[in-house]
């Protein structure tokens, strides 16, 4: 695995702080996009968060920003097939909710205009700032996560690899997943090489998170 020192990983209190005010702050909905001409234009740095059906997305978008509702969980039909903008902190960030891949219930027609706006998107916005590529503890990278990878690659965009549902995976298991998810994250130029471990259920890794995320926006909370 690549052996990173601890400290890439480690927060420091104010930067947990400053995460915590951004996010505690005002967060709003305010456009969905299906086609690249619906892209609202952007209010500022833009965080995206992308992943598998199911990862638990919604959930984490919720946990982040303290709400119980703000993205809509998978099995509410209608927003999941958009990218979604939401604005926190009064353009401080947007948080971008990219449609889940992976999953065939949307149909092929559906599946393929998605794909075509959100690589589009990911492709060329200069805003964004960075990926959350969001990856189940319990099963690692799949080969729709490997697609965005090869893609943000290529558009020089840094992702960051976020684990879900950690309270939901054991410690050898969490260890397994982690190092090799580093491993390949190893081969990747764009890849940022600190994971980060979450539950969105009992809130472990999310004030991390949070500061991480706070700390790419514009000094201005
Ligand atoms: P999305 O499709 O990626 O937006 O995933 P959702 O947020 O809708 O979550 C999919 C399922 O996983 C739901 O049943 C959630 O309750 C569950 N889930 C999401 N995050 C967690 C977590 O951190 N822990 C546990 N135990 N379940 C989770």
């Amino acid at each position: 695995m690549a052996d990173l020192p601890a400290a890439t990983e480690e927060i420091a209190p104010a930067a947990l702080e400053r995460g915590r005010l951004l996010f505690v702050g005002s967060c709003e909905f305010f456009a969905g996009a299906m086609t690249m001409a619906q892209l609202p234009p952007a209010r500022g740095p833009e965080i995206a968060f992308a992943g598998r059906s199911n990862v638990g997305k919604s959930s984490l978008i919720n946990a982040l920003t303290g709400r119980k509702a703000l993205a809509r969980t998978s099995n509410t039909p209608g927003r999941t097939q958009q990218l979604n903008f939401f604005d926190l902190g009064n353009g401080t960030l947007t948080l971008v909710d990219l449609p889940g891949y992976g999953y065939s219930a949307v149909g092929k027609a559906k599946a393929a205009a998605w794909t075509e706006t959100t690589r589009a998107y990911l492709k060329g916005r200069p805003e964004l700032l960075r990926v959350c590529l969001l990856v189940d503890s319990r099963h690692g990278l799949k080969p729709g996560d490997e697609d965005i990878m090869t893609l943000l690659d290529k558009s020089a965009v840094v992702y960051q690899v976020v684990l879900t549902k950690a309270d939901k995976t054991g410690p050898a298991e969490l260890a397994r997943v982690k190092s090799a998810t580093a491993a390949a994250l190893s081969r990747h130029v764009a890849a940022h090489p600190v994971i980060r471990v979450t539950s969105s259920q009992t809130a472990s890794g999310i004030a991390e998170l949070r500061a991480e995320l706070a700390a790419l926006a514009p000094a201005t909370v």
